[in-house]
């Protein structure tokens, strides 16, 4: 029978196991601890699963952390739960989680390169797309492993559909020609699609298309990035005066949605021969793709827009407030909402001051044999390194070399790595998991993730020598050569 089943339908399957764990602790009213990633990925996913228990009227508890450590085994052996739920992390732990915790029921909902071996104890319940021969970079995230299985707790879950997929922008699922969501992730746009929750547009993806003045929406653009327009508004108003595109409808400003087919294409052409003027062949994709729209949302607010959506819950996550976030997914629209947009515009100017930072001096981003490297240091908070990264990756002069940043994490006398590449090193045969898998391990730190975007925690002292690794193990890969274990060779 094993035989005859289809990846997604062995991933389904797994889905309804991990569904029926969840229903019998519940059944039993046991209490359950739900642990989530940071991002916008890992904030979806939290709501999804915290809302799938809220209407079982299940005893849970949600937190969110950067990643797996001793602090949540800490948490687990303090409180007993009667299961425990990781979700967007925790397939690369399975060793330290069945070494420690191996007497608790865990079930672990990710997307993350899997390394190492759980328990087989009976214990422990694995939903994994990459068990079944799913990319789980580029075909489903952590929401969306997190939805399969709430829809399999109960149908009622298809209308945290929109959640999932705002969760796989999140985590930059679309990174494509037509910055559309594929695989196991289409099966849930046409979910929401088919609920009459999300409509499919193609047009230009810049944030706040539905809400923002022109101007403001290029300048607050990172992805794609246009740099001289990116954060300088002035610039951008006399852009688009040059384009005759007008700025206002009488006292109002105009937005991207009140363009004209005409005045759409004139920006879109001028914008992609500014960015091929550039060098930045590879942003010119970005401009324009599937755009999703969340059509329970009012209108005018950043919830309109799948990305946007994102974007405010990567910044509750990344700025400390990540209750805010899942409180949204969960439905809520009162002051948690009111609370995180002042989160989301005071995050935007983080953003903004910390690429001025790196653009200010040479010397903050430095260029390898093959990586770039920027040094965060101390001058850069260490929850906002993955973002940065993720913007700079795409305006880099060779897109064959990744990128990675750290900055201290000054209480555990660490580093926080962040490592980010293109499509064209993917294509090269780089897989920057498994790059600072072993980099950090050669040097008594932790790491890993996927294929195009991974991390790493290491010693604050050991920082040169896992950079000089990761250049070598880059090296290592564009060569075509097997990476070996994590011995100090
Ligand atoms: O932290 P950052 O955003 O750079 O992480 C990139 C990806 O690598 C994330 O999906 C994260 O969960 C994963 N990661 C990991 N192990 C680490 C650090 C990051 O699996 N130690
Ligand atoms: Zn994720």
């Amino acid at each position: 029978m094993a035989a005859a089943q289809s990846p997604v339908e062995s991933f389904l399957a797994s889905a309804a196991e991990a569904a029926k764990v969840i229903l019998e602790t519940v059944e039993k009213d046991g209490f359950i601890q739900v642990f989530s990633h940071l991002d916008a990925d890992g904030v979806s996913a939290a709501g999804i699963i915290g809302k799938a228990l809220f209407r079982l009227d299940a005893r849970f508890r949600v937190r969110v952390m950067q990643w797996v450590d001793e602090k949540i085994i800490g948490a687990v052996l303090a409180d007993k739960p009667q299961l425990v739920i990781l979700t967007d992390f925790g397939s690369g732990y399975l060793d330290l989680l069945s070494d420690k915790v191996s007497d608790f029921k865990v079930l672990i909902l990710d997307h993350h390169q899997v390394t190492g071996e759980a328990v087989d104890n009976g214990n422990f319940f694995h939903v994994n797309p990459h068990l079944h021969g799913i990319d789980g970079a580029t075909e489903v995230s952590g929401s969306g492993v997190a939805y399969f299985v709430a829809k399999a707790v109960s149908i009622e879950n298809v209308d945290l559909a929109p959640i999932a997929i705002v969760g796989a922008l999140g985590d930059l699922q679309d990174k494509n020609e037509e910055r559309k969501l594929c695989g196991l992730n289409q099966l849930i746009v046409e979910d929401a699609v088919k609920a009459g929750l999300v409509t499919v547009e193609k047009d230009l993806t810049f944030f706040g298309r539905e809400t923002r003045p022109i101007h403001k929406a290029l300048a607050s653009s990172t992805s794609p990035f246009l740099p001289g327009l990116s954060g300088e508004e002035d610039k951008c108003l006399a852009f688009l005066a040059s384009l005759d595109i007008k700025l206002k409808e009488g006292e109002r400003w105009r937005a991207l949605r009140d363009l004209t087919d005409d005045e759409k294409k004139r920006l879109c052409s001028a914008l992609a021969d500014y960015l091929i003027s550039r060098g930045l062949h590879a942003e010119v994709s970005n401009l324009i793709g599937n755009v999703y729209v969340l059509n329970r949302e009012e209108p005018w607010t950043p919830l309109r827009d799948g990305r946007e959506f994102a974007l405010m819950l990567n910044s509750t996550g990344r700025m400390d407030r990540p209750s805010l976030g899942i409180a949204i997914c969960m439905g809520d629209r009162g002051n948690a909402l009111e609370e995180a947009n002042k989160v989301l515009e005071a995050y935007k100017k983080n953003i903004n001051t910390y690429l001025g930072w790196v653009m200010e001096k040479p010397e903050r981003m430095r260029e390898f044999e093959h990586i770039y490297v920027i040094y965060g240091e101390s001058s850069i908070n260490e929850k906002m390194i993955g973002t940065l990264s993720s913007i700079l990756v795409s305006s880099l002069e060779n897109p064959e070399k990744p990128l990675i940043a750290f900055a201290y994490i000054e209480k555990e006398n660490a580093a926080k790595f962040s490592a980010r590449t293109t499509e064209t090193a993917l294509s090269k045969g780089i897989n920057l998991g498994d790059v600072m898998r072993i980099a950090s391990e050669r040097y008594g730190g932790k790491g890993g993730g996927h294929n195009v975007a991974a991390g790493a925690q290491v010693p604050t002292d050991q920082v040169e020598n896992f950079i000089r690794s990761v250049n070598e193990l880059v090296g290592k890969q564009l060569r075509g050569e097997d990476l070996g274990s994590a011995d100090n060779s």
